[in-house]
């Protein structure tokens, strides 16, 4: 919007929340259709860029709602790319460093296969992913369409779910409450954290780009999960410890992106430090809780 394209938010709200983007509902140029990416879509006058961003994303939802998951990265991508290809225009997929599933290298980069278990608990967005990776390689083969395919890592920010179930929302979540934090395991297994503003800007440099093969976006900063913990509790006054839970199965020990690549092709590297990135994002939340109290 900011650019001064026109822009067209698809979404059916199975995770998502029409709020999210209630402040640019009044503004021209902008339009939101409640749309299943699954069900075949037509857009009327021209379209230059399709971003397909559509999934859930956070490993409970996906868990509920494995075939739709499913779907969206099989289906969806495919009338994403089919809408793509009517109106000549660049298509972008945003993929996942889950492709890369319990990696056995480390950090990860784009030319590691991955290690995904394809019948666990994580493998309907592991491999729907995997397969939009592959469908959009041969859209690109067979049909010419100029597309883009970013890995994306553990990205946060405001306008999240504080009840989407992944580790920021739910630890800040819990925080504000005065609950202890619940960590997963003994809190070991490693991720590291990109704001939603330096994923923004990646995605838009990977669309100008001629790079058809995958690219890793986000944060190279590493940390285990109860460091993670420890800097949530930082902010708060009076936090109340951690409760340890069951680690999920599948749940990667280790994940950090190689991000050589985007900084070659892309000239791009994410600027928002963690500190910073919280800071908004808990300033967010707190604000929602008032508005909602
Ligand atoms: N996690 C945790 N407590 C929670 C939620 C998540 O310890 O309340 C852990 C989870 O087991 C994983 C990491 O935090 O190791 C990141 O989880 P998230 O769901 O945010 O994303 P993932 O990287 O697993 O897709």
């Amino acid at each position: 919007m900011e650019s001064g394209h026109q822009i067209v938010a698809i979404d059916n709200l199975i995770t998502g929340h029409r709020e999210n983007v209630g402040h640019l509902m009044d503004r021209p140029g902008f339009e939101f259709m409640e749309h299943d990416v699954c069900e075949p879509i037509s857009i009327e006058g021209t379209v230059d860029r399709v971003f397909h961003l559509a999934s859930l994303a956070s490993p409970i939802d996906y868990l509920e709602h494995p075939i739709e998951t499913l779907e969206s990265g099989s289906t969806g991508t495919r009338n994403m790319l089919a809408l793509a290809r009517q109106h000549k225009a660049r298509f972008l997929l945003t993929s996942t460093s889950e492709c890369y599933g319990d990696p056995l290298e480390h950090p990860q980069a784009e030319t590691y296969w991955g290690n995904v278990n394809p019948v666990g608990l994580r493998s309907c967005y592991d491999e729907s992913k995997r397969y939009a990776e592959a469908l959009t390689m041969a859209y690109h083969r067979v049909y010419g369409v100029r597309t883009n395919i970013a890995r994306i890592f553990n990205t946060y920010g405001p306008r999240m779910a504080l009840n989407d179930g992944r580790v920021v929302p739910a630890f800040i979540d819990q925080a504000l409450k005065g609950a202890p934090l619940t960590v997963f395991g003994d809190g070991s297994q490693t991720r590291s954290f990109c704001f939603v503003s330096d994923l923004v800007e990646g995605l838009l440099l990977l669309s100008e780009s001629e790079e058809r093969y995958p690219v890793n976006l986000g944060n190279p900063k590493e940390m285990s999960i109860l460091e993670f913990a420890r800097e949530i509790q930082k902010r708060f006054d009076g936090a109340k410890g951690i409760d340890y839970r069951p680690l999920p199965s599948d749940d990667p020990k280790l994940r950090r992106p190689d991000i050589s690549k985007a900084m070659r092709v892309l000239g791009w590297q994410p600027k928002v430090g963690l500190s910073e990135g919280l800071a908004e994002t808990i300033d967010y939340f707190k604000k929602l809780n008032v508005t909602v109290a």
